[in-house]
C-alpha cells in the first residue's frame, strides 16, 4: 500500500491501450486519495471499475479546468489528497492539467508523480533514433499552411522531433514533412503502441508515404511520428558563403526558389543546395 500525504495532488499516469501497463503504484494511489480529477469522467470510471476503484471521480478537461482549478485547489489546501489522471497515458503530455499543477504550485501544494505509459516516450524508445536530444512537438496543426510553416521551422533542428498526428491526417503530414525536411530523412510510424495492432516502422520518409498510402490499416487508430534530427555536418560542395545564402534564401522562399536563386547567385549546383536546405547530406 501507498502512502497517502494529506493535501498533496498526485499526477498519475494510466495505461496507452494494454491494461498490463497500469502500475501497481498508480492503482494503490487511485484507491487512497479523496478525489480523482479526470479529463472524461465516463472514461475513467471505466478503468476504475476495471481495477476496483471505488474514489469519487471530479471532471477536468481542456474548457472547464479553468474554472474548476479554484475549487480544487481549495480542497487540496484544506488537507484532502487529489488524483489527476487524463483518458489515456501522462497527463499534460498534449492533456489537460497545466493550470492546475501550477496553480498547486502557487499556493504550496505538493505535487507528486506517479509515472507509467506516455505514448511520445514509448515510440521514442523504439525508433531506432538518437535519443540524447529529442523535441515533443505534441499535434501538428490540422491545416496546410501552418503545418508547413511549423516543419519549416524545425527543419534544421538536429534534435529528434517527437509528433502526435491524427490517424486521418498522418499521410498528409508525412508528404509534407518529405516535402520540408527531405524524403531521405528516417522516420518511424509507431501506431497503435502495446496493442494488438501495434506497429512500428522505420523508413525514410519518402518511402513511408508509400507504406502508409498503400495500407488504409495505416491511416486507423493512434499514431505518434518520430522524425531524425538534421545532420549536424555541412553539404559537400558549398562553400561557407553559399550555405550563408541559402540559409537565408531558405528563411524567406521555398526551398527550391532558395535553391534555385543561391545557384544562379554563387554558381554552387542548385542540386547540392537543395540537399543542403533539406538537410539531407551525409
Ligand atoms: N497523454 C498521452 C500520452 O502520455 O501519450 C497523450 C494524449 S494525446 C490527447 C493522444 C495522442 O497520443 C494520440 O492521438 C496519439 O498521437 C498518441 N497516442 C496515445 N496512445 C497511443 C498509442 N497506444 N499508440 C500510438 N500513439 C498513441
Amino acid at each position: 500500500m501507498v502512502s497517502i500525504e494529506p493535501g498533496t495532488l498526485y499526477v498519475v499516469a494510466t495505461p496507452i491501450g494494454n491494461l498490463g501497463d497500469m502500475t501497481p503504484r498508480a492503482v494503490d494511489t487511485l484507491r487512497a486519495v479523496d478525489l480523482i480529477a479526470a479529463e472524461d469522467t465516463r472514461h475513467t470510471a471505466g478503468l476504475l471499475r476495471h481495477f476496483a476503484v471505488g474514489t469519487p471521480l471530479i471532471s477536468l478537461h481542456e474548457h472547464n479546468e479553468r474554472q474548476v482549478v479554484p475549487r480544487l485547489i481549495e480542497q487540496l489546501t484544506s488537507g484532502r489528497s487529489l488524483a489527476l489522471v487524463s483518458d489515456a497515458g501522462t497527463p499534460l503530455v498534449s492533456d489537460p492539467g497545466y493550470h492546475l499543477t501550477r496553480a498547486a504550485h502557487s499556493a504550496g501544494v505538493r505535487v507528486s508523480p506517479i509515472p507509467g505509459a506516455c505514448a511520445a516516450v514509448a515510440a521514442l524508445a523504439v525508433a531506432g533514433l538518437a535519443s540524447d536530444r529529442f523535441l515533443f512537438v505534441g499535434f501538428p496543426p490540422p491545416k496546410s499552411g501552418p503545418r508547413r510553416s511549423l516543419f519549416e521551422s524545425l527543419r534544421k533542428d538536429g534534435a529528434t522531433l517527437v509528433f502526435y498526428e491524427a490517424p486521418h491526417r498522418v499521410l498528409d503530414s508525412v508528404q509534407e514533412m518529405a516535402a520540408v525536411f527531405g524524403e531521405s530523412r528516417l522516420a518511424v510510424l509507431a501506431r497503435e503502441l502495446t496493442k494488438t495492432y501495434e506497429t512500428v516502422h522505420q523508413a525514410p520518409l519518402g518511402e513511408l508515404i508509400n507504406f502508409i498510402a498503400a495500407d488504409a490499416d495505416q491511416r486507423r487508430g493512434e499514431v505518434v511520428l518520430v522524425v531524425e534530427g538534421a545532420p549536424k555536418t555541412p553539404a559537400k560542395g558549398l562553400d561557407e558563403e553559399a550555405r550563408r545564402i541559402a540559409s537565408l534564401l531558405g528563411d524567406e522562399l521555398s526551398v527550391k526558389q532558395a535553391a534555385a536563386l543561391t545557384a544562379k547567385i554563387t554558381g554552387a549546383k542548385k542540386n547540392a543546395v537543395y540537399q543542403y536546405l533539406t538537410s539531407e547530406l551525409e
